[in-house]
């Protein structure tokens, strides 16, 4: 019996749906939707240079999170690392207050199995622009954890306990920039930079499906957009990615700047990951389609 089948690796309570159990978490709409209204709390807790620099940093951190962790880690597989090093980087990922990681990795799982098609949790292309980039978190049916997609990451108790408590790594983070920077620290810092994060990593499903260039005929609208691949550490080769999507490297071409990449090649050499994955060399050759 190999991994996969054993059911030991299942998660321990199943409901009749087997695809769809019951996620035990805490809904994200709420704190989602006030996290938009507390953005204008700034004109009560003014706007400090030390905040806008730690808003800054907090973006670009977490966007490597999102991007390295829950999308190129946990979604695909696309390199190696220790338990230790996973659990870190899901709550690296986490601290961005995208839900948990196994709850993530399993609806983005479904979008590259069904993508710009029937079924596709987050397309513009079927849906239109406002659903594809922000309409579908509010689905009363995507809330549960889709444990079939996941059954290679929820055999780990550690990952199952993220998933489960997804709030405690954003809300320790908001905590630590409240005791350090005050007020303005909260609402500039944290919470402008987390909205912007957000909706930075919503581009690529909605923008990154409607606008840029294309090298390869995907069967979905994939694009490569070097706007959104800048504001994305690297996701906007979005193109490239739907039709190689085992790479850690999503730009394939030497111009294709691909922060996240590089960032996880200087750590390949600490052996902090290892086994990054690259497109084989005929992609790196292939040119955009006119
Ligand atoms: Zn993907
Ligand atoms: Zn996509």
């Amino acid at each position: 019996m190999n991994q996969r089948t054993d059911p030991r690796n299942l998660p321990p309570k199943r409901l009749e749906n087997p695809d769809l159990e019951r996620h035990n978490g805490i809904s994200a709409t709420l704190p989602f939707a006030l996290a938009h209204v507390a953005c204008v709390a700034a004109i009560w807790t003014g706007v400090t240079t030390d905040a806008l620099i730690v808003g800054a940093v907090l973006y670009v951190v977490r966007m490597f999170g999102a991007t390295a962790g829950y999308h190129r880690y946990f979604s695909h597989r696309t390199f190696e690392t220790s338990r230790v090093g996973a659990f870190l980087l899901g709550w690296l990922a986490q601290t961005g207050a995208q839900k948990g990681v196994l709850w993530w990795a399993a609806h983005h799982r479904v979008h590259h199995q069904r993508s710009d098609q029937e079924g596709d949790v987050h397309s513009p292309v079927v849906h239109g622009f406002w659903h594809g980039h922000v309409g579908w978190i509010f689905d009363p049916a995507l809330t549960p954890t889709r444990w079939s997609r996941v059954r290679d990451l929820s055999r780990y108790p550690e990952l199952r306990f993220l998933n489960r408590f997804w709030i405690l790594p954003p809300l320790s983070l908001a905590l630590t920039v409240l005791a350090i920077w005050g007020w303005s620290g909260l609402v500039v810092g944290f919470v402008w930079s987390t909205v912007a994060l957000w909706h930075g990593i919503f581009t690529i499903n909605s923008l990154a499906h409607l606008w840029g260039s294309r090298t390869f005929d995907t069967p979905d609208h994939s694009r490569n957009n070097p706007l959104l691949a800048l504001i994305t550490l690297g996701e906007g080769w979005h193109n490239n990615h739907h039709h190689h999507m085992l790479s850690t490297r999503q730009g394939f071409r030497w111009w294709q700047f691909d922060i996240t990449y590089y960032v996880l090649k200087v750590m390949s050499w600490f052996r902090l990951v290892w086994d990054l994955r690259e497109p084989p060399d005929e992609l790196k050759r292939a040119q955009p389609k006119p």
